[in-house]
């Protein structure tokens, strides 16, 4: 399991949503799902402002995860290893994870 040292790490953009993607990833495996399935990056239709088109955003399907798995849990457990720079966002049928780097310097 990949993990920040702190909110002092600054990660590039492009590095960043790898790294929160494999940490889905293995959040994903962990909770007994085989593959996890991007549905979106710089691509689709989002609000005007979104992340997704500076290709700061992604997101993964929910569906896939076991009966008896909160989607609401994975979204905790994934909130728990990224740190203050990235928002994750439970919508209906996703997981939106995006990179908004709040450094104060
Ligand atoms: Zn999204």
């Amino acid at each position: 399991m990949l993990a920040l040292k702190d909110n002092t790490v600054k990660i590039p953009n492009g590095i960043a949503l790898m790294f929160a993607m494999t940490v889905v990833d293995q959040i994903y495996e962990a909770n007994g799902v085989e593959t996890t399935v991007i549905t979106s990056c710089q691509d689709g239709k989002h609000s005007l402002t979104s992340l997704h088109y500076a290709g700061q955003a992604f997101d993964v399907r929910t569906w896939t995860l076991p009966k008896g798995v909160s989607p609401k849990e994975i979204v905790r457990q994934i909130r728990a290893k990224l740190n203050i720079h990235f928002d994750v966002v439970l919508e209906s049928d996703h997981i939106h994870v995006e990179f908004q780097p709040r450094y104060s310097e």
